[in-house]
């Protein structure tokens, strides 16, 4: 499923993050950024080791310091077919009054500004917070999604795609709800 925001195609698909043929993937990172597991391990997978080593240096420059929630870097892709991996953190599910709503627009709104000043024009989202984090899906997916298309809507001629792939059918029928 796909609609045209402000021209820029924003599409729903089913599949696996490390396989897009994009210029940019976004990684649901810790903050860390040393890996871990579900998209951050298969990303550092199929990417190598220079990710973890262009992730470590991001570190050094922060003096050390993690990666806040909400917030979005962006490094090398290794042996990714992408140029880009952009690394955000999600925040952990507490409940939902935690700011957890907020923090997860941020991830989105964040990781689409790293893409934006890198010049790539198709990017690719897993469903960020919904595996390891706990965050319900449908919340998730409408989250996602209206941030998504308002940044879309204030940014004309930014990208050409933006792609959200869900890894399970019924994660995608909970995206395509909050789509239509
Ligand atoms: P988080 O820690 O932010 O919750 P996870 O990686 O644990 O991130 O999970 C986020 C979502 O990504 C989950 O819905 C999970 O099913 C999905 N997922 C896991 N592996 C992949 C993959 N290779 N490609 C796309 N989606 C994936």
């Amino acid at each position: 499923m796909h609609v045209e925001v402000n021209g820029t195609t924003l599409r729903l698909v089913q599949g696996d993050i490390t396989n897009q043929r994009v210029d940019a993937v976004v990684n649901a990172a810790n903050s860390s950024l040393m890996g871990g597991g579900g998209v951050d391990g298969a990303i550092h997978r199929k990417g190598g080791p220079e990710i973890l080593e262009a992730c470590k240096k991001v570190r050094e420059e922060m003096g050390g310091a993690k990666l806040p929630t909400g917030e979005a870097v962006t490094t090398t892709a290794g042996n990714m077919p992408v140029e880009k991996v952009i690394h955000t953190v999600g925040p952990v599910w507490k409940g939902g009054d935690a700011g957890e709503y907020e923090l997860l627009a941020n991830a989105y709104r964040h990781s689409l500004e790293q893409a934006a000043e890198h010049g790539l024009k198709t990017v690719a989202f897993p469903s960020i917070s919904t595996g390891a984090y706990g965050f319900p899906i449908e919340e998730a997916a409408e989250v996602a999604i209206e941030t998504i298309r308002e940044f879309l809507e204030n940014h004309p001629d930014t990208f050409d795609e933006v792609r959200m792939v869900l890894f399970s059918v019924d994660d995608l029928q909970e995206y395509e709800r909050a789509l239509m």
